[in-house]
């Protein structure tokens, strides 16, 4: 997995042992006399679905959703290479067998792959709130960012805001949650890391993006500490609220590397001040509200259904 040619962000998708590494690989072994003639099998263009579209570039790379299913979640990635323009490459290489719908440049140029009513693959062996398949319900964004292994330089406004304003418009033409809008390291805690702590989440949640509250101050106090090891009642309550807001664990009472890993992933998310993988007390804290405030929007959301209920059968 090292080396500047894989995605680190992107697997492939319908071979769970197919790694990143390997598709690098066998994309950089098609040969020069094979490769115009596996390229022209590529899809034919279609028209962009959203305004903020710059340019489509189709990729082979993509299918039916599975099972009838509509996207229900966006999911967020970096490229996790060195060169954006390289990223996008790999991504229309059918011998990669990694795509996305919408890939998003530093300067905030926006290029559309698939069209949103197909599968594309980009998200690898994942879960999220009793869901496996995540290509057939998502729809994914690669932001182009060199990621952690390259420096992992800070997202450009520019680019950030290009994100939003897609978002925004996907959110338009298909239900999307709020807390449905999610990163790639969410829903693969203990394989990915992408788009990362740096990744602005509140800057999207005020733009009507994302699900966010305040993050609970750091800081000594305020209870006890878990980390790797620890066991007890407090550890199964830290792992049901994870799984209760949609992160795959097992609530076992034990503090072992999957807790680890899911709570990292939530502080990437929700906590970025500290990113070390310990329920201490500001995880815990934010984790809970976050709940509630789910909760509250659900409500709301019941509540407006009934008066459009009532309206209609007065
Ligand atoms: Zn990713």
């Amino acid at each position: 997995m090292r080396g500047g040619w894989q995605l680190r962000c992107i697997d492939a998708m319908r071979f769970v042992f197919f790694s990143s590494s390997l598709c690098a690989r066998a994309n950089r072994l098609v040969s020069a006399t094979t490769r115009p003639n596996v390229i022209s099998m590529s899809s034919p263009a279609f028209p962009a679905e959203s305004c903020v579209v710059a340019e489509v570039r189709p990729t082979p790379n993509h299918g039916e959703r599975k099972g009838g299913k509509r996207p229900d979640m966006i999911l967020l990635h970096y490229t996790g290479m060195k060169s954006a323009a390289e990223a996008l490459e790999r991504l229309c290489s059918p011998a990669s067998e990694v795509s996305a719908h919408y890939f998003v440049f530093e300067d905030g140029r926006i290029v559309q792959m698939v069209q949103e009513s197909r599968r594309a693959w980009h998200a690898g062996v994942s879960f999220w709130a009793g869901e496996t398949d995540i290509n057939s319900c998502s729809i994914g964004i690669e932001i182009a960012n060199p990621g952690h292994d390259f420096g992992y330089p800070d997202f450009p406004k520019r680019q950030i805001a290009a994100v939003t304003a897609l978002c925004r418009g996907i959110q338009t033409r298909n239900t999307i949650a709020p807390a449905r809008v999610l990163a790639h390291s969410d829903v693969a805690p203990s394989r990915k890391q992408d788009p990362g702590e740096k990744f602005p989440w509140r800057t999207l949640h005020d733009s009507g993006v994302g699900h966010w509250v305040e993050p609970a101050p750091t800081g000594k106090g305020g209870g006890a500490v878990l980390a790797l090891g620890d066991r007890g009642d407090a550890v199964a309550a830290l792992q049901e609220r994870l799984m209760q807001y949609g992160y795959g664990l097992v609530a076992n009472g034990t503090y072992d590397s999957a807790t680890h890993d899911v709570v990292t992933a939530f502080q990437r998310h929700f906590r970025p001040e500290r990113i070390d993988g310990i329920g201490d007390a500001s995880t815990r804290a934010t984790l809970r509200e976050l709940l509630a405030q789910r909760g509250r929007v659900r409500t709301i959301a019941a509540r407006a259904r009934d008066f459009a209920r009532l309206r209609l059968s007065s």
